[in-house]
């Protein structure tokens, strides 16, 4: 059987994450704070649209880049947001499809990807699997975005900055200024930056700005699975300046010879999901976010989460993967720190579930300190 596995895929290791939901395997009606994904379903009008799409023939492929109609009106909404002049743009199955376009045209064996640590785990597998070095930059216990360090960390090797705000795991928004300061020092050195802002609607406290704004040579990942519920429609969408415009050909390489194309139908249907406003779950979600931090903040130490929806909670005096199979005995579904980090200090919480289990986890939580 080992002969017939590369020596790419066994790079990657998935038994921290295979471990809690053997433990939870067991558990009858848990309080589930491990999910990555929102609690609320598709909005209704959309959901027609992608029933009408279907009905309609639009069954077959799309174009390499996505159906013409959505990328035109992605267009307009990333000059908008970016200020940037005819945007290029494609289509992807999921952020983690485009990460992975982007990935396997930019990154080459031995060259270096710097990634602030914790980290969105999809990163660090896939540097791994091309045969890049992950060049982890720790940024507790603030999680502020670590300039500073990163320039420290910038060798003739270095071929991309990952940024993700607002933050999986940790809840955090960078600002303008910290966002600004990383533009210059990579324009000084010449490197892009990709930018996955996949959370950019779960903004609490304020808006969520972008460093695509302030930085030319950025790679900007945006999503539909979180902001409109649909995580298995499998829609995401990649932008790079029109000077990019080779790059994103690579891409377009790769997605032809690999997924082909984004799901079509449901490509119809996010025409009209950019047009629905998602505020009222986006203040469901706020309420959440306040129930979580007033509900754990004394008796634990974290950040007040200030986007996505997750906090990133420092476990008391033990190593978190203890921590968490205690809570996991106790019935509270949470994800060791050592899944998005090379510490095991912390845990994840997600809050996107119902306002009820989350109280329930919260005193379960509270009861374990
Ligand atoms: N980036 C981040 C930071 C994420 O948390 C996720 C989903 N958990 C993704 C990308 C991938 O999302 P999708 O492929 O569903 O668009």
């Amino acid at each position: 059987m080992e002969k017939y596995i590369s020596e790419r895929v066994k790079a990657i290791d998935a038994s921290g994450i295979r471990k809690v939901f053997a433990l939870a395997a067991d558990l009858k009606d848990p309080v589930n704070l491990s999910i990555g994904q929102p609690d609320f379903d598709v909005p209704e009008e959309i959901k027609e649209k992608a029933i009408q799409a279907i009905k309609d023939g639009f069954n077959k492929y799309s174009q390499t880049a996505g159906d013409a109609e959505l990328l035109a009106k992605i267009k307009k909404v990333v000059e908008r947001e970016t200020g940037w002049q005819n945007p290029q743009v494609l289509v992807a199955s999921g952020v983690s499809g485009g990460l992975m376009l982007a990935f396997m045209a930019m990154i080459n064996p031995g060259d270096e990807v710097i990634i602030p640590d914790p980290y969105f785990v999809i990163y660090k597998h896939i540097v791994k699997m091309l045969g890049g070095k992950c060049v982890f930059i720790d940024t507790y216990p603030d999680f502020r975005l670590p300039t500073g360090k990163i320039k420290k960390a910038i060798t003739d090797k270095t071929k991309l900055i990952i940024v993700n705000s607002p933050c999986n795991p940790t809840g955090i928004v960078y600002t303008e200024n910290e966002l600004k300061e990383l533009a210059e020092l990579a324009d000084k050195k010449q490197i892009p930056v990709l930018s996955d802002e996949i959370y950019d609607k779960f903004c609490y406290d304020g808006n969520c700005p972008s460093i695509a704004k302030f930085y030319r040579n950025t790679i900007l990942l945006k999503g539909f699975s979180k902001a409109y519920g649909m995580p298995g429609w499998r829609l995401g969408y990649l932008a790079v300046g029109q000077h990019l415009k080779n790059l994103l050909e690579q891409m377009l390489k790769i997605q032809q010879y690999t997924f082909v194309c984004a799901p079509t139908p449901f490509q119809k249907a996010a025409i009209a999901a950019l047009d629905v406003d998602v505020s009222k779950y986006i203040e469901q979600y706020k309420i959440k976010r306040d129930i979580i931090y007033q509900g754990l903040c004394k008796k634990f130490e974290f950040k007040k989460p200030q986007g996505a929806f997750y906090a990133f909670i420092k476990a008391p005096n033990e190593r978190a993967t203890e921590f968490v199979e205690k809570a996991i005995k106790n019935n509270v579904l949470i994800i060791p720190g050592n899944v998005f980090s090379e510490k095991d200090t912390h845990f994840r919480i997600s809050y996107a579930t119902s306002n009820d289990k989350l109280q329930q986890g919260i005193e379960i939580l509270r009861s374990l300190v």
